[in-house]
């Protein structure tokens, strides 16, 4: 009877009465909860308003005040402080206030970006929220553990974390790690006997704690305590929160930054010297412009850029349903070479249906809709009659079983494995309902399902204490537990393996997922199955094929894939013919050759490294193999990415270099061993993510590829015209302007630029290949070239025309910002043509962008304040036409140098 109180006297025992709950019978817990059946909705939003939610409190975020702070420790942002303090020591009051003018819009700018990157984390960790199994008045649902209450009763499963102190009522070979909260990493063994009110923690065997882990078995139990309250809150009373933005990328190019700035001092001291020795300049000027060179030449907004490249890369993945849990897979995804799936679910819709069954060397064939309880059951033309041994494969479908069917708003949904389900709407339509016929025989025990010996049991009695076994599992497996075999009549009879073997892989073919049901007598007096039970004797009632069709989706994702120089894999523990029919119809390049589980076993290193990159269906896997998949695929240079969802799957999903474990039908242990959560199981979000992955890594790229030829442009400018001896064609002040231009509005828009068209048609970058290295090292030093003649063309030609100081360089900073913004439309397209309608319109922002620029150099050329401040002047429209066609100039020459690299890399 459902629970339905809302203030419970004995309730407040959850809050208050630590410890004694280990020493009680369960009744006695349960009737001290006011818990004595499953909660009501009303008595759960009770309690929720009594105890709160089932949570710890996160820890502080840091205030606005610490991460502004924060914003100040940076090498960069020191080196510019110190600038502004000597030029005000100078005198030079204009400068300081520039100087700290930047200091102060870099860091609003890093503040701002840093609480983006933050929303996007916080938001991220909400979807990974635990959840918990557990039954209330409408029967078994998944929840979200922070809404579970004391006297819920929670069913815990291998992979389980537990969502609450729990005092078991049923034990099914439960053993849980808590080494959280003991340190004994031995998985404890768990009962539900009363424990001695002395025992401590780790001798509470009858209790399974908030954030402890099961390790194997299965479990149902009343929980007692919830939030702060349980254990695990008691001694951290703190979510543990360690997501950060870091990684190893961004942490090479913060070290790059730094150790770039070193050199750019030490050079700024020896052009300084060189300088006093060969330009003749006054000392002050010289100063100032060796201030001038070291500001120009540090990349100040560099890194804040970077990280909210890769926060947009999160949250864009988080759209296409994968999410990350560990940052630095965000670098990796994008070099995926190899990616191994799971099939049930990921490469498969996971909604069954039984459309055939075979019994004593019959075929049926079971008609209708998905889980609609409609349908005939036909014997090639006509309608089968039914017999005995039908209504008993039905009973052993609908008892063996742990699926429930719920009416929802006029469709049916299966609550637990689909697969479950599609044999209980099969029991109804061979004329057993599960819900009233069932109830005459209650579960007495049971062996639960296990991927590693395939099979599941139960031990049934009617009222009048008859006793039933009934096994249904992986064909050849129950086949073998099999000594005789049912026949139409009710009556068993001898077994002829051979015949049903054939009849296994006449379905299987099919593409249907086939199982064996079979049954064994059981004695009144047997309260307790083991496997040991089932092992032999059994008597085979027949086979049930059950279509799940493969996703559509799936079937385009790995031919986009494919594309992509991606191979696919399919590591299930289905049949291996059942596998190889599915493996063809998504389109899986080997599909010839099927590895099973067993074979795998007998292949030593070479053989396997071998197979594992021939093969790509792998059947009758168990989770160990995945691990030496994983472990041979990247022997041969692979990039790997592994699907997982189990408990045992963990070892598997830590080693590949992208670990994806399932948000719906993953267990929590298969979710905290992963990088990446894939929120719908589905295959096609993988491919979005790795496509994903690519585009964050080409903006990382083109970011840095933007912007250090800026600053290279700038400094190289400075060096010629100081040991030259020439007049600087572009101030100090000037060049701070420039940065931040630059900078601040035009790289940015590069965090959002969508992916490049071809981003999915090239083959994966190499797993080590380096950001700067190679192109970007090549293109950095060739743009900035191009600026220099840039800059320098802008000077000469102004001062031969005006022969102004002032006016040449307002020329060559308008001159150098409009190469900039050319530049950024070139480096949009790393490797396809720039000039195109789509590289033109195609991104909103960069249109914004570029119309903000304009505008800023329009005041910065035009305004008089800003003619006092950076010592500008107003140009003739044939100047600004100078500049833009250096601009145009600049993009019709690296357009040649993308056709020219291309075309290259083509005859190589
Ligand atoms: P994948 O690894 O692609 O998800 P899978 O779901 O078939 O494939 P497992 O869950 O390991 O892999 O199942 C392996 C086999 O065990 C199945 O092919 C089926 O024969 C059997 N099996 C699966 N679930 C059950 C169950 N609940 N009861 C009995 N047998 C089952």
């Amino acid at each position: 009877m459902p629970s339905s109180e809302s203030s419970p006297s004995g309730c407040e025992k959850a809050s208050a009465g630590r410890g004694a709950w280990h020493a009680m019978e369960v009744s006695e817990a349960r009737a001290d909860l006011s818990a004595t059946g499953p909660l009501t909705a009303q008595a759960v939003s009770g309690r929720l308003e009594k105890y709160g939610h089932n949570r710890l409190p996160e820890a502080k975020r840091r205030g606005p005040l610490a991460r502004l702070g924060n914003q100040l420790k940076n090498f960069l942002i020191y080196v510019l402080i110190t600038a502004a303090v000597i030029t005000a020591l100078l005198g030079h009051w204009v400068d300081t206030t520039v100087i700290l003018a930047v200091v102060i819009i870099q860091t609003l700018v890093g503040f701002i970006q840093e609480g983006k990157a933050e929303q996007a984390l916080s938001a991220i960790r909400h979807m990974l929220a635990p959840r918990a199994v557990v039954v209330r008045e409408k029967g078994q649902q998944k929840i979200d553990a922070a809404e579970l209450v004391p006297g819920d009763t929670v069913i815990l499963e291998p992979g389980d974390r537990v969502p609450a102190d729990i005092r078991l009522e049923r034990c099914h070979n439960l053993k849980i790690e808590e080494a959280v909260l003991t340190g004994e990493s031995e998985p404890v063994d768990k009962t539900t006997r009363v424990q001695s009110a002395e025992a401590v923690l780790g001798d509470q065997l009858n209790m399974a704690f908030s954030g402890t882990m099961v390790a194997t078995g299965t479990g149902r139990g009343v929980v007692v305590r919830t939030g702060v309250e349980t254990e695990i809150g008691r001694i951290s009373g703190l979510l543990q929160d360690t997501a950060t933005l870091k990684t190893p990328l961004l942490e090479q190019i913060d070290r790059f930054a730094r150790y770039l700035s070193l050199i750019i001092i030490v050079a700024g001291l020896v052009i300084f010297g060189g300088g006093l020795a060969l330009s003749g300049l006054p000392l002050r000027e010289l100063f100032m412009a060796v201030v001038g060179l070291t500001v120009a030449a540090i990349p100040e907004g560099l890194p804040a850029i970077l990280t909210i490249t890769l926060a947009i890369g999160v949250r864009r993945m988080a759209t296409r349903h994968a999410v990350v849990r560990r940052m630095p897979v965000i670098e990796t995804l994008g070099a995926v070479s190899v990616i191994c799936s799971d099939k049930t679910g990921t490469l498969t819709r996971n909604e069954m249906m039984v459309t055939a069954a075979i019994v004593a060397g019959k075929r049926l064939d079971v008609e209708g809709q998905g889980y609609e309880p409609d349908g005939d059951i036909r014997e090639g033309k006509y309608v089968t009659p039914g017999s005995p041994l039908l209504d008993e494969l039905a009973r052993a479908a609908a008892l063996c079983n742990d699926a429930h069917l719920e009416h929802h708003e006029g469709t049916i949904r299966v609550a637990g494995d689909p697969m479950e389900g599609a044999l209980k709407v099969f029991a109804r339509k061979a004329g057993f309902d599960p819900e009233t016929d069932g109830r005459q025989w209650p579960r007495t025990d049971e062996v639960p399902f296990d991927a590693e010996y395939r099979f599941m049991a139960t031990l049934n009695h009617d009222h009048h204490r008859h006793g039933v076994i009934y096994v249904k599992g992986a064909p050849e497996r129950v086949l073998d537990m099999c000594t005789s075999m049912v026949a139409d009549s009710g009556d068993t009879s001898s077994l002829d393996r051979e015949a049903w073997t054939i009849a296994i892989s006449e379905l299987a073919s099919e593409g249907l997922r086939v199982l064996a049901l079979a049954r064994r007598p059981a004695e009144a007096s047997q309260n307790i199955l083991a496997v040991e039970d089932v092992e032999d004797g059994l008597e085979l009632l027949g086979l049930v094929g059950l279509l799940d069709p493969p996703r559509q989706e799936a079937i385009q994702a790995i031919l986009d894939c494919h594309q992509a120089g991606i191979r696919v894999k399919m590591i299930t523990g289905d049949h291996a013919m059942t596998a190889s029919a599915i493996g063809q119809r998504l389109g899986l390049k080997n599909t010839v050759r099927v590895i099973t589980g067993t074979e795998l076993g007998q292949l030593d290193e070479d053989e396997l490294k071998q197979v594992a990159g021939e093969v790509d269906i792998f059947a009758r896997t168990s989770p160990e193999h995945k691990l030496r998949l994983v472990e041979a695929l990247q022997g041969l240079h692979g990039v790997v990415a592994m699907t997982g969802d189990g408990v045992n799957d963990a070892p598997a999903l830590k080693r590949a270099d992208v670990g994806i474990a399932m948000g719906v039908k993953g267990s929590e242990a298969a979710r905290e061993a992963a990088s990446v959560v894939l929120l719908d199981d589905n295959f096609a979000s993988i491919a979005a993510a790795v496509r994903e992955g690519r585009t964050v890594y080409n903006n990382l790229k083109k970011a840095i590829a933007f912007m250090l030829p800026i600053n290279g442009g700038e400094s190289i400018s400075l060096v010629t015209a100081l040991l030259l001896g020439l007049s600087l064609p572009i101030s100090a002040l000037q060049i701070l302007w420039v940065n931040l231009v630059g900078s601040v509005i035009l790289a940015m828009t590069l965090a959002f630029e969508p992916a490049e068209p071809g981003v999915m048609k090239q083959p994966p970058r190499p797993r080590n290949e380096s950001l700067l290295a190679g192109f970007v090292v090549w293109r950095v030093a060739f743009v900035s070239l191009l600026f220099l003649i840039g800059i320098f063309a802008a000077w000469y030609w102004a001062m031969s025309r005006f022969g102004d100081e002032a006016v040449a360089r307002t020329l060559a900073v308008n001159t150098l910002v409009a190469m900039e913004v050319f530049y950024l439309f070139a480096v949009r397209y790393l490797d396809t043509a720039s000039i195109t309608l789509r590289g033109v319109l195609g991104t909103p922002i960069v249109l914004l962008a570029v119309g903000a620029v304009i505008l800023l150099q329009l005041l910065f050329t035009y305004l008089p304040l800003f003619h006092q401040t950076f010592g500008t002047a107003p140009l003739t429209p044939g100047a600004l036409a100078f500049a833009a066609s250096a601009g145009v100039v600049v993009l019709v020459v690296l357009e040649l140098e993308t056709w020219l690299r291309r075309r290259w890399r083509r005859k190589i």
